[in-house]
This record gives structure tokens, sequence and C-alpha cells, in this order.
């Protein structure tokens, strides 16, 4: 199957989080959490659209001056979706400097502060010195970004403040059989993404779609239903899904909820702070331990588990926090259960 994104960790796994994803099709990225980043290259880092930030723990927030020094002179927007709070805390950031001598910057920013119940938002201009233009709110219905291609989604946990668990889905694949449109004896051309997008919005059967060309006897057209030419040429596949949850509390809300969330996933980064020796200080620091993630990714029903954010106090080896949570993943060990 080809890969519509490519996603990689940006630091080994006692290092800060943060997971870059490459939008492989549109040349873009996407960002899960906003740790140490200044050892990324420029290049890479400005292909970022969208940052998701689970909360504003230092470990999960302190990359965000960095990425605002790259984007500050270009001219490009940024989207950043957070939990309660995340607008005060950009706000704070941004306070920490002196803004004279940007009036030309054409860089935008908005926040997007994710509620229990709403989703307020603000924009945040380089050339007024971001001073904030509040946008309007929405109810708050679990998705975030919804594209023709993708969505992402999100969860609250609990990690003593509200954390926001992720998941970004790629819509239902949509591909041509060639052979069959060479039967047809139509060149392809725009008309086939009208057909896709048309399928993917449910438009009714007897939608009509024009197949339009040139030939040496000048354009040529020819008209077809959405239906026909939707069982003729179109095969879908199930898209690609990547989940992340990081710092959260082992309880039955917070497995429900991340079950619900990766349910599926391709790949599930989940991180695992602890040993299930340690299980203790783990749920005192409402984190999880490697047994727990193996846990949640069993009961996500995921493909593949790639734990991280493992503690300092394991002496840097992190083989036995990696077989601790695959073990329970693949069935060799037992779950946990959430007290
Ligand atoms: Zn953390
Ligand atoms: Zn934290």
């Amino acid at each position: 199957m080809a890969v519509a994104f490519a996603p990689r960790l940006l630091n080994p796994p006692f290092g800060d989080p943060g997971l870059y994803v490459a939008l492989r099709h549109q040349g873009r990225a996407m960002l899960f959490d906003l740790g140490r980043i200044d050892r990324q290259p420029a290049a890479s880092l400005l292909k970022i659209g969208h940052v998701f930030v689970s909360h504003t723990h230092m470990d999960h927030f302190i990359g965000f001056d960095h990425l605002l020094r790259i984007f500050l002179a270009r001219e490009l927007h940024l989207d950043v979706f957070g939990p309660p709070g995340i607008i005060a805390n950009v706000r704070g950031k941004l306070a920490g400097y002196t803004w004279n001598l940007i009036e030309s910057y054409p860089f935008t920013l908005t926040v997007y502060e994710v509620g229990l119940e709403r989703i307020e938002a603000v924009h945040l201009p380089a050339r007024t010195a971001f001073a904030p233009e509040p946008l309007p709110s929405r109810p708050f219905d679990g998705v975030l970004v919804d594209t023709p291609q993708l969505t992402v989604t999100t969860a609250h946990l609990d990690h003593r403040i509200p954390c926001l668990g992720f998941a970004l889905a790629e819509k239902t694949r949509l591909n041509v059989r060639p052979e069959r449109l060479a039967a047809l004896g139509v060149p392809p051309g725009r008309w086939l993404n009208q057909l896709k997008d048309g399928v993917r919005e449910g438009r009714p059967d007897d939608t009509p779609i024009d197949a339009e060309w040139r030939s040496a006897d000048g354009p040529q057209t020819r008209r077809f239903t959405l239906a026909e030419l939707r069982e003729e040429l179109l095969v879908t596949t199930r898209g690609q899904k990547i989940a992340y949850v990081v710092d959260t509390l082992f309880s039955r809300g917070n497995l429900e909820r991340i079950s619900v969330l990766a349910n599926g996933a391709d790949v599930f980064f989940c991180e695992s702070l602890f040993l299930d020796a340690d299980r203790d200080q783990a749920s005192k620091r409402y984190h999880l331990t490697a047994r727990q993630a193996g846990t949640l990714a069993r009961a996500a029903g995921v493909a593949r588990l790639e734990t991280f954010h493992f503690s300092s106090r394991y002496d840097r080896n992190p083989l036995p926090l990696r077989a601790e949570a695959q073990a329970v993943f693949r069935g060799e060990s037992p779950v946990d259960e959430p007290s």
C-alpha cells in the first residue's frame, strides 16, 4: 500500500517528545508535541502547517520559540492546537520578547484552545506585534482538522491536568483501475477528481460527471453518472491511521478514551515513562508504565506499538522498557488492570 503519512520521532526515546508526520502527497507536515526541535533542519520544520500540543509541560512545549523564530520572517501560517490554557501559554511566550520592527512580516499564527465543551480560537499576526484577534468559537466534537484527505481527532486525557491524545487518519482511499479507464476510451483528467470528491462527499447516484478532453477533432465531452463511474472505475481502500498518546494516567476512563481514539491504528506512538516495577511512581506522576502502554495498544487493536518518552532513571537503556511493552502487546505477558 502506498504510504500517505511518514511519521518519525524527532528525538531518541529519552529525549523530548515530538512526532513529525510528513504528508507525502501534499509536501507538508504536521507536528505532534513541541519538545526540543533545534537540531532539526529548518527545511523540514518549514513544511509544518499544523502543530498539536498535548499539554504545556516544558518538555512538550519548549520548542515553540524555535519554531516561531524560523517562521517569523516568512510568508507562512501556523495552526496550533492545544489543551485548555494554550492561548494564555502562547501569549505568555510572545510577551517574553520585544516586537518592534516586524510590521512588514507576513507570518500569522492561529491558536485553537480545545476545551471540553468548545474550541476557542485567536488569530495572532506578526505585523501587529501579535495583537490578538479573537475568532468565533465552535462546539467541541472531537474533530480538530477535517480535509478531503484526512482527519485529526482528539480526546481529553487525565494527566492531573487535561492532556490531549491525537489520531491522524487518512480518509478512505479511492484509486482508479487503469485497465477499466482504458476500456472506457476516455482520457484521464480533472473529471476523475470530480468523481472522487463526489463519492467522498456522498453525492446522489445520478450526479452528472462530465468527462472533458481534447482530441484532433476539437473539445469532447461525455456525460456519465456518479454511480456508473464509481462501480466501473474506483477501488476503495482503507486509509492509514496514526495515534499519539503521552503523559496520561492508567485509569479506566483513559483506557476507554484511548481505545476509541487509537482504534485500529497502523502505528500507535505511546509514552511509557516507567517500568512495571515502578508502577507506583507512574500512577503518582500520572504517567504510564511500559506494561500499561502494551495494554492500551492491545485494547485499541493497533497493528504496531512504538513506545517512547522513557525516564532517565533507566540508565539510558531503552531495551527493557521496549521489551516489557511489546511482550504485553503480543499477548506473551499479562495485561494490566486499571484501578
Ligand atoms: Zn512529558
Ligand atoms: Zn507532562
